[in-house]
């Protein structure tokens, strides 16, 4: 993968010790190399590799005591810029409501995401709206409305027939109901064309939408940016939700799009469930990218936080290494989602596989739920109050004995300890730049 590639090139440059102009020209041909077999746009790379080895060639990188360090950090920064430097925040309005409507291909994974992000958006505190503008798909508006059911959110059909109107009426329908948000999803089709285009076109202009989203399946690589810019030109939308960041996908549209486009990615999905869908980073991308882990997103998509809420208080807590029962049901909950701990692992720094054996037992999560399920909210919150006669009463409430209860403690308090670990080699890893 790419982050093995880059992981391999700057292990080669920390071996040397000091590094000559000719170090750094060959780890630039393999950087270039390796994003290249990763699928990113040429000319992006192009760019990327004359702008990082102009910085690395700075006579105080290469004279510094540790200028292999130096260059990653280069290297992290430049990735940081071409992924989009800030995180890009959905444009809003004072207007109520706020209208959002996704475009994009046929199967980019539009109605998912549009009950994704409502989901989302109701996390925050929002009371969304779905309407249903695919009118062409038979199952299209069935398919929003089941997604709608699962997460508690609202859908509007109209009359299934004009998505012209539907998006009018359902505007409509949010202002008589009160939802403060509207999430249009709309019909793609195969290719770029006209009418899709056309349709798209006149749904913004008859309802004005603060913020069109495209939405971009991460798996049609290079062929994003031809997408992306077909669609800037037609329909000037705003940013970016790039879906299906789970698949086996190289990463090259992810790397390309901003630079390419100028649209900044603002989500990411990676899963089919309705929390799947996360805000975007790139400096937390461009670390992964460059294999440093990331922790933060990993449990802040478990534990379904916000990113200003997790910046906050669950980093605080992070910071201590000091996790709750929630967070542990969450990370358990998210390395059976993600399909085995490995990949959890793989995404934090110094994660091996010998922590991960003998660790997986999807029993085991059922009955470390059924225990948590049985706690207070306050004794999750503060797993220190468990005492034997809280234990006791646990273990009785769920039908489980006292023995069961330990274990999962056990294991609560084992997943405790390798945060921690995994919380300080972060910080090594970043150079004591705090982890956030
Ligand atoms: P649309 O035609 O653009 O509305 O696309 P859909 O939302 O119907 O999605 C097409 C398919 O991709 C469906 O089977 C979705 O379940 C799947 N899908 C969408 N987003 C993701 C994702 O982030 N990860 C994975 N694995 N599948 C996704
Ligand atoms: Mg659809």
């Amino acid at each position: 993968s790419l982050s093995d590639r880059l992981q391999n090139i700057f292990s080669g440059l920390r071996g040397k010790g000091r590094l000559t102009e000719d170090d750094i020209n060959s780890a630039m041909r393999e950087i270039r190399m390796a994003l290249l077999e990763a699928d990113v746009n040429f000319k992006v790379v192009k760019q990327f590799t004359a702008d990082t080895k102009q910085r690395c060639l700075e006579a105080e990188v290469l004279e510094s005591l540790t200028p292999a360090q130096n260059v990653v950090k280069i290297v992290l920064d430049e990735l940081t810029k071409l992924l989009g430097e800030n995180d890009a925040k959905l444009n809003t309005s004072s207007r109520i409501p706020n209208v959002i409507m996704l475009v994009g291909l046929q199967g980019s994974g539009k109605t998912t995401a549009a009950a994704k992000l409502a989901y989302l958006l109701k996390g925050k505190g929002h009371v969304p709206l779905l309407v249903a503008g695919d009118v062409y798909r038979p199952a299209a508006a069935d398919q929003l409305e089941t997604l709608g059911g699962e997460i508690g959110v609202k859908v509007f059909r109209g009359d299934g027939k004009d998505p012209v109107q539907i998006a009018k009426d359902g505007v409509r329908y949010a202002i008589d109901n009160l939802r403060d948000v509207v999430i249009v999803d709309t019909a793609g089709r195969l290719h770029v064309d006209e009418q899709m285009m056309d349709e798209a076109a006149a749904i913004k202009e008859a309802v004005k939408p603060e913020e069109i989203l495209m939405v971009v399946d991460a798996m049609t690589g290079q062929d994003v940016v031809n997408v992306a810019s077909a669609f800037a030109e037609k329909v000037e939308f705003d940013g970016v939700i790039m879906s299906k960041m789970d698949g086996d996908a190289r990463g090259g549209g992810a790397l390309s799009l901003k630079q390419v486009t100028g649209k900044p990615i603002k989500f990411i999905s990676a899963g089919e469930k309705p929390d799947s869908l996360e805000e975007f980073h790139p400096d937390r991308m461009a670390k992964r990218i460059l294999g440093m882990g990331d922790v933060v997103s990993l449990i802040e998509q478990a534990s379904k936080i916000q990113a200003e809420e997790i910046e906050e208080e669950q980093a605080e807590r992070l910071a201590r290494a000091d996790i709750n029962l929630n967070d542990f049901l969450e990370i358990r909950r998210q390395v059976n989602k993600m399909g085995g701990i490995s990949k959890l692992l793989s995404a934090m720094p110094g994660g091996d596989k010998a922590m991960a054996e003998g660790n997986v037992d999807m029993k085991a999560l059922d009955r470390m739920e059924t225990v948590i399920y049985s706690m207070t909210a306050h004794e999750r919150e503060h797993p220190e109050v468990l005492n034997a006669s809280r234990r006791q009463r646990i273990a009785a409430g769920c039908g489980l004995t006292v023995q069961d209860v330990n274990q999962v403690m056990k294991q609560f308090n084992e997943t405790r300890k390798m945060v921690k670990q995994m919380m300080r080699k972060q910080e090594q890893a970043m150079g004591n730049r705090a982890s956030r």
